[in-house]
């Protein structure tokens, strides 16, 4: 894998079977006298604390007890908004000198640097706070907390793989996370296949500059439904429909002339529990789709499910963390977004040349009489998702 992709860093974890590492854990910590059961009950506070109070008195208890007690005079404000926080402004110049805290003076040395930005963690990413489903909603089911298991997935934008000698701006070569989507252990690979957006996936690419009408057809996701993941050895297919296609037969066919490369192994996507699996957290693993769109996948962190999580099973998975990524506009205007990409245009000096459809209908038409020669592709679009808003 490292051998074909160039993209590990060596900082994966070790192998590790999620359902038995977590069978394991869930025994210590239960058998444990420290353990609080993961859901939000009084009464197991109270019978933790060892004492009976009574609804004013635990109100009153409560109130004392408040993190909003423990700030002090002169300290810096709650900063509600997370995205300012990653900015160099959040921080108070003033920093106090009487204090020798390492993190202090870490901070002002880095502070002092001036000029050279500093990174946080998940600066690029935004957290995304989903509505909590009611148990209607979720059709009553619901996973227990510190029962059931929340891994999180890194899913990438998919990216051409670079010759060795190859300039390393090379469109598509640049990995860049899309999001991170949170699933149970109990939930499939197939699952999360359907969670994974792409561009890929939206409307078919075809010729349509004498027939715009007809530009938009159905998405290529519900016509091309086939896929895979590779994990470790395995190539997990999706054969949920008959149609689909197993694309890894052609990958195992060449990795057989490859002596250093495989064996390799096949199995069902949509019977794969995630839980199920053995996985090396932070090792880049691969989903493939629409013949040739690959994506590289990392899973990255996993834990037991607590109350504070949603708890209704049909909210999952979920896109927990999302890169923003800018919207395409009209190269003739710059004020509206893509809708028209044109190709070979005898009259542009773009090739391709992305319109707006108020530009794309006014340069290139007359009536519905086309002007000149060029072919033109509708811009892949989530025709699905545009229905819904119509539809609000
Ligand atoms: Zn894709
Ligand atoms: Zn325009």
């Amino acid at each position: 894998m490292d051998d074909v992709y160039r993209l590990y860093n060596n900082n994966a974890s070790p192998r590790v079977h999620i359902k038995e590492y977590f069978d394991e854990y869930k025994n210590m910590i239960t058998s444990t006298e420290c353990f609080i059961p993961m859901k939000r009950d009084k009464r197991d506070y109270l019978s933790l604390m060892g004492v009976n109070l009574g609804e004013e008195e635990m109100a009153m208890l409560a109130n004392y007890c408040s993190i909003d007690n423990l700030t002090v005079e002169g300290e810096m404000p709650k900063i509600i908004n997370t995205r300012r926080m990653r900015t160099q402004e959040a921080f108070d110049p003033q920093l106090p000198e009487d204090v020798d805290l390492q993190t202090i003076q870490n901070l002002r040395s880095r502070l002092k640097l001036g000029t050279k930005r500093i990174s946080y963690k998940y600066q690029s990413e935004l957290f995304i706070t989903h509505d909590k489903k009611t148990e209607v909603e979720s059709d009553g089911e619901c996973a227990t907390p510190g029962q059931d298991i929340l891994v999180f997935v890194r899913i990438y934008h998919p990216f051409a793989q670079r010759a060795r000698n190859a300039p390393k701006t090379e469109c598509g070569s640049l990995l860049r996370l899309n999001n991170v989507t949170a699933i149970l252990g109990s939930q499939t690979l197939a699952q999360l296949k359907d969670k994974i957006p792409c561009i890929a996936d939206y409307t078919i690419s075809k010729e349509c500059s004498n027939n715009l009408d007809n530009a938009v057809g159905p998405m290529a996701k519900d016509v091309y439904k086939s896929g895979f993941f590779f994990i470790e050895d395995t190539f997990y297919n999706d054969s949920r429909q008959p149609t689909n296609v197993d694309y890894s037969t052609v990958i195992q066919e060449w990795a057989k002339r490859r002596p250093k490369l495989g064996p390799f192994r096949t199995a069902i996507m949509e019977n794969c529990r995630i839980d199920s699996l053995f996985l090396r957290f932070g090792y880049p693993w691969v989903y493939k789709h629409q013949g040739g769109c690959e994506h590289l996948i990392v899973f990255s962190d996993s834990r037991l499910i607590n109350s504070d999580d949603d708890l209704a099973v049909a909210a999952y998975p979920q896109i927990v963390r999302l890169r923003p990524t800018s919207s395409k506009f009209c190269m003739i205007c710059g004020v509206y977004s893509v809708q028209w990409i044109t190709m070979e245009h005898e009259r542009i000096p773009h090739n391709p040349c992305y319109f707006c459809d108020t530009c794309f209908k006014s340069y290139n038409y007359i009536g519905k009489k086309k002007v000149g020669n060029f072919k033109a592709y509708a811009y892949p679009r989530n025709t699905e998702l545009l229905r819904k808003i119509e539809d609000i």
